[in-house]
Order: C-alpha cells, then structure tokens, then sequence
C-alpha cells in the first residue's frame, strides 16, 4: 500500500493522488463513499454513480480502490517533489 511519503535515504519523496473513476462499471453502490475518511467521494444521484468532489484531498489511502467491487475505481500516485530530510517533530 502506498504511502504519502517514502523515504530513500535521508530524502522525502511526496506524492499527490489522482481518482480515476470508470463510469460504467460503477454501480452506485456507496462502498468507496463509506471508507473515503478524506470525504472526497459522494454518490451523484442524477446519475446513479460515484463522483469526486471537486478540490478535495485524495490522501492515497487506496480504501476505494481496494474495496470496489466492480473495480471502477483506481488511484493514480504521482510523485510531486523531492525535499531534504522532513523538518523536526514530522511524522516518520
Ligand atoms: S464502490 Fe465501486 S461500484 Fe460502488 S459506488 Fe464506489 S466506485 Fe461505484
Ligand atoms: S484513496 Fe482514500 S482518500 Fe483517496 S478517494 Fe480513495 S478512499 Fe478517499
């Protein structure tokens, strides 16, 4: 399961996450919507099926994903920068 950051040697690598969702497959059950504790998942009731909600946080949790049924959900990690060693009191 990925991590928000890896550490290779005394560097911090970050990433953002990106929600791929695949409409078709989706069938509206809500699963994703209940283990998303960033909240960024709701079901769109016009349509029947799961949306992001816009400018939210996608923590990389991989919940979603992991738990969709019809796999019409994926988790894209992409990696944003490279900073020197976390500053002090941050977590491991
Ligand atoms: S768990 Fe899968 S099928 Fe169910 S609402 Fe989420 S994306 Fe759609
Ligand atoms: S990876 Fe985690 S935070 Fe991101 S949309 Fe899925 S459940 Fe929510």
């Amino acid at each position: 399961m990925p991590t928000e950051q890896d550490t290779v040697g005394k560097k911090k690598k970050k990433y953002s996450y990106k929600v791929h969702l695949i409409p078709k497959n989706c069938k509206g059950c809500g699963i994703c919507v209940e283990f998303c504790a960033a909240k960024i998942l709701a079901i769109d009731e016009s349509k029947g099926i799961v949306k992001v909600i816009p400018d939210a946080k996608c923590t990389g949790c991989m919940l979603c994903d992991l738990r969709c049924p019809d796999f019409a959900i994926q988790i894209e990690r992409i990696p944003a920068k490279e900073t020197d060693e976390a500053p002090p009191g941050s977590p491991a």
